[in-house]
């Protein structure tokens, strides 16, 4: 995979939906992240919110841009507000092959709107 210009890497999907080239229902965007519709929702909000740069996940996270997953959880409790989230919601984080991840650009799943189940499988 090539690093093309400003963090975006030449094959991966998440990249293509940050630039354009494969559609998206966007619901948020800022200068560091994006936010838009899971093409397959697990509840009545199921939002994703990943970061412009191309980082492949949370075992990539250093001191570097660790503020951006900071940022992620900022943008996460304001989406939730303005999604009428007010009686609780989950984020999670897939983290690489035995994590469940399937997308190789960390992403963070915001899930609400019905009564969550723990644990997780
Ligand atoms: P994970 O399994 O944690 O890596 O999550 C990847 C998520 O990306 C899944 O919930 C998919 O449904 C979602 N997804 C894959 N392709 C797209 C797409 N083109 N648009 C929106 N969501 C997508």
């Amino acid at each position: 995979m090539e690093r093309l210009g400003g963090g975006i890497m030449d094959n991966c999907i998440f990249c293509k939906i940050i630039n354009g080239s494969i559609p998206s229902d966007f619901v948020y965007e800022d200068e560091k992240v994006v936010a838009f519709k899971d093409i397959s929702p697990q509840a009545p909000v199921h939002i994703l919110i990943i970061p412009k740069e191309h980082i492949e996940s949370v075992d990539d996270i250093d001191e570097t841009n660790s503020h951006i997953i900071g940022h992620i959880f900022e943008v996460a409790a304001k989406l939730a507000n303005e999604m009428g989230l007010e009686k609780g919601y989950r984020i999670v984080n897939n983290c690489k092959e035995h994590g469940g991840q399937s997308v190789n650009h960390i992403h963070f799943h915001l899930l609400g709107g019905r009564q969550l189940l723990w644990p997780a499988g």
